[in-house]
């Protein structure tokens, strides 16, 4: 069920001397060993990449669509085995791994059809002179995705790099693997040429470090936390190479007086607790207004209390562990900090067993403004619950996090929606619902949540580059 695990370099699979254990986050069992990347893969990389370039660029658009198409087929095809491996290794329930096969199929689907929409402009010119603008693919690039969505977040790199003309360099997460490799094998039988895109895994650090201020590479593309965005960027920098950054979230969620309270608290809790909290756009800080606190925060914890966890393959689980140990201290640490300075631990607040990396849906209300949480993504299945008094006081809360990257809010009414559109620091703003991108949307952050954008008709700007042309008819 869980697929042989290697590297994809010049449209070869290879192993390495050097491994690591993939682990089951819910069984703490060794699924696989995963090949890791010396330097000389890593170089065997960036030239199968440039030679890559060099083909895809020259490739027509709808020749490029085509392949993605087919390869997005496949993965259709194979969901049920993907999402398989995906619950596997990662932990969340195989019905939210069945859609996340969807939602990256979607993905590729969507950059398919705008690889043939990345049209130029003619500027007015004078007589006998043509003001041209072109569209090109930036170059190869160097993609880095993170482990709480093994199968979408590729998705979005490969699909954006892809449809662009840019050859990839991927290094995926090396805690959840399996979803990278399946793409690699749908673009391998979907007839992608060798080399167009290359899969890596390994030290982190010693491949963003050796890659980047690589020559052929034009643009890093990372999906992470804020910190090692920055850390990327810098070096990046250093090369003049571009960068894409999606970085952390601390979403706000405004929840006004006029909504229907416990349908928007049911709505909360189920979804704070989707992928166990590991989503950078999860709703966490919840800012209520005090004329309905109590009711919501009632139905809130009570819903969240029920949230039936348990290893992702048995039926009926809406929550599975986390995907890593390292969030348990994290996590436990946060509620602590939280508890010392006055906050109310109204349910969870620990680790759920002793097998496996489960943590409990946990709410904490009435969260001091100097507790860490407040500050802190917690990446994980926590939520806080503040009251506030006013719009202002909820728009001001909202914005006083480095973030921003989703935001929320429950409401109908016309006049706050207007102002939280324009006051609302953040590059997703939902309203009544906790949904926040779709493939056709822009997806992306402001403030230390990053530059550019993945999706929407903005999905490819980052993957290309502008070259203006001025054509003159005579020698001047
Ligand atoms: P981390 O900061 O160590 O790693 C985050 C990701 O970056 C991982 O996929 C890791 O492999 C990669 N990474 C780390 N150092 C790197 C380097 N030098 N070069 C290239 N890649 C590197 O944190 P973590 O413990 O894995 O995850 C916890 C934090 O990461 C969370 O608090 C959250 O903010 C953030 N995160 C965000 C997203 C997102 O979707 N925006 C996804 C996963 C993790």
């Amino acid at each position: 069920m869980y697929p042989e695990l290697k590297l994809f370099i010049a449209g070869e699979w290879r192993t390495t001397r050097r491994d690591m254990a993939v682990v089951n986050p819910a069984t703490e069992q060794e699924l696989g060993r995963l090949p890791c990347a010396e330097q000389s893969d890593l170089d065997d990389a960036l030239d199968a990449a440039e030679r890559g370039f060099r083909l895809w660029s020259r490739t027509s658009p709808r020749d490029r669509s085509d392949t993605i198409l087919r390869a997005a087929a496949l993965m259709r095809e194979r969901q049920e085995e993907i999402a398989r491996s995906i619950t596997l290794e990662h932990g969340k329930p195989l019905t939210q791994a069945r859609m996340e096969v969807i939602r990256g199929a979607e993905f590729f689907e969507w950059d398919a059809g705008e690889a043939m929409r990345t049209y130029g402009r003619v500027i007015p010119a004078a007589q006998g002179h043509k003001f041209t603008v072109h569209h090109q693919p930036i170059g190869v690039v160097a993609a880095f995705s993170p482990w709480n969505f093994p199968m979408s977040q590729p998705a979005r790199k490969i699909a954006g790099a892809l449809a662009s003309g840019c050859s990839i360099i991927l290094k995926a997460a090396e805690e959840t693997p399996a979803g990278a490799v399946h793409i690699a094998r749908a673009f391998a039988d979907a007839g992608l040429p060798a080399g167009v895109l290359n899969l890596v895994f390994g030290d982190p650090a010693e491949i963003s470090s050796h890659l980047i201020p690589q020559e052929p590479v034009r643009l890093v593309a990372f999906t992470g936390s804020t910190p090692v965005g920055r850390h990327l960027t810098t070096l990046a920098s250093q090369h003049m190479t571009s960068v894409l950054m999606e970085l952390g979230g601390h979403a706000p969620v405004i929840v006004c007086e006029d909504t229907d309270v416990r349908a928007a608290a049911t709505s909360g809790a189920i979804r704070k607790m989707r992928n166990a909290g590991q989503v950078c756009t999860s709703p966490t800080r919840f800012f209520v207004n005090d004329a309905i606190f109590e009711t919501f925060t009632e139905t809130f914890v009570t819903r969240a209390a029920k949230t039936v966890v348990g290893n992702g393959m048995d039926t009926g689980i809406e929550m599975g562990p986390l995907a890593n140990d390292r969030r348990i201290p994290a996590l436990t640490a946060l509620v602590e900090d939280a508890r010392s300075k006055g906050a109310i631990v109204a349910t969870g607040g620990a680790r759920h067993g002793d097998t496996g990396y489960f943590f409990q849906p946990t709410v904490l209300v009435n969260v001091p403004d100097d507790a860490r949480i407040m500050q802190e993504e917690p990446f994980g299945p926590i939520a806080v619950i503040n009251s506030v008094t006013s719009l202002d006081d909820a728009i001001t809360q909202a914005n006083s996090v480095p973030y921003g990257l989703a935001g929320y809010a429950f409401t109908n009414q016309a006049d706050y929606i207007d102002r939280m559109i324009d006051e609302v620091e953040v590059g997703n703003l939902s309203i009544n619902t906790l949904e926040a991108s779709m493939p056709e949307t822009p997806f992306g952050g402001v403030k230390s949540s990053g530059y550019g954008r993945e999706g929407g008709s903005e999905g490819l700007d980052n993957y290309m580059t502008i070259k203006n042309v001025w054509h003159s008819s005579n020698i001047v």
